[in-house]
């Protein structure tokens, strides 16, 4: 079972702290009381923000990109990340994925909470390559490898019922 004392250091994807990195150059929060409650997490935790796809090289805003085969396929060289377009996003995907291990291991990050649904940082749900909104099971590919090498992961509504549990309600 995670347990998040507070002063952890978490690996965070930097969408949800605030920043507007995503595929519309947008943050991901929804509305002013969602925004506070991450912002207010600062004061609790040691935050680490990273954007997997900016750390990839990709552009923001940028063509949204989808999983074209599982994480662990593109991990392994036999699957792809293709855009919108068509164009093959896949080197960006992994270098994204490698610089933000670098980043948790060279901060000693003891969590990561990522954004669900990202082919980046998704956790339990990924959209399913077809770029037509559905959902399947399944990871991003930043996400699988910090999983794949050790790293505890929550995505931000698991993170927060876990804080919701622990008593932290007043964050
Ligand atoms: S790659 Fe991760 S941090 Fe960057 S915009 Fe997508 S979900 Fe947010």
């Amino acid at each position: 079972m995670i347990k998040i004392p507070l002063g952890s250091r978490i690996l965070i994807s930097a969408c949800l702290t605030g920043c507007k990195c995503n595929y519309k150059a947008s943050a991901a929060s929804v509305n002013a009381a969602d925004a506070s409650f991450w912002n207010s997490l600062f004061e609790h935790f040691r935050l680490l923000p990273v954007c997997p796809e900016q750390l990839g090289g990709m552009p923001t805003p940028r063509v949204p990109c989808e999983l074209q085969h599982n994480s662990e396929a593109v991990l392994a060289g036999v699957g792809k990340v293709l855009n919108r377009d068509g164009a093959d996003m896949t080197a960006c995907f992994l270098k994204g994925a490698e610089e933000a291990l670098r980043f948790a291991r060279l901060h000693g990050a003891e969590l990561v909470v990522f954004k669900s649904r990202s082919p980046s940082c998704g956790v339990s749900q990924v959209y399913d390559g077809t770029f037509s909104g559905s959902l399947i099971a399944g990871s991003g590919v930043a996400a699988q490898l910090l999983l794949q090498s050790g790293f505890a992961l929550l995505d931000e509504i698991q993170f927060r019922e876990k804080l919701k549990t622990q008593g932290l309600t007043e964050l």
